[in-house]
């Protein structure tokens, strides 16, 4: 038996307000469990992604967020929840005027092999692209696979 609370689960840096890996705190074996919260123009991923091997499910807890999926932008409302099978490109974010709060479920939890795709406007358009650690200081940053530009930096 493992217990938390959000409140003990830090933070992750990324292109929203908060990420709690809350399955990493209490060491689940088979499902991701991560919170977020989103202020309006955060998103929940560093670009458009799949995961060839994991699905996942977004349970909105308040706000409203919009996902732009393969079939067009999808909008789901506070008590309502999407599915994404594995495979899927996808990408929620918060288009909305208030704060957004959700949880996230993937499974299984490994998802080493997300594919992610990413507006470089060196290449121009989106263009396969990696997140490292960055050398300088403690942040997050988004590579372009193309030309080897940094797109993006959360600390
Ligand atoms: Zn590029």
């Amino acid at each position: 038996m493992e217990k938390t609370a959000l409140t003990a689960v830090d933070s992750w840096a990324g292109p929203q307000a908060a990420k709690k890996p809350l399955s990493r705190a209490l060491e689940t074996d088979h499902v991701a469990i991560n919170y977020y919260e989103l202020e309006p123009g955060d998103s929940f991923g560093f670009g458009y992604h799949r995961h060839p091997g994991q699905e996942e499910v977004f349970y909105i807890m308040t706000g409203t967020a919009t996902f732009e999926t393969e079939d067009g932008d999808v909008t789901v409302m506070a008590g309502e929840a999407i599915r994404f099978e594995p495979g899927e490109w996808q990408l929620g974010r918060n288009a909305g005027e208030r704060q957004l709060k959700a949880l996230a479920m993937g499974a299984p939890a490994d998802e080493r092999e997300t594919e992610l795709r990413r507006e470089c406007s060196a290449c121009g358009d989106r263009q396969p692209t990696r997140i490292e650690r960055a050398e300088d200081e403690d942040a997050l940053v988004t590579i372009c696979e193309e030309c080897g530009a940094e797109t993006g930096r959360y600390t």
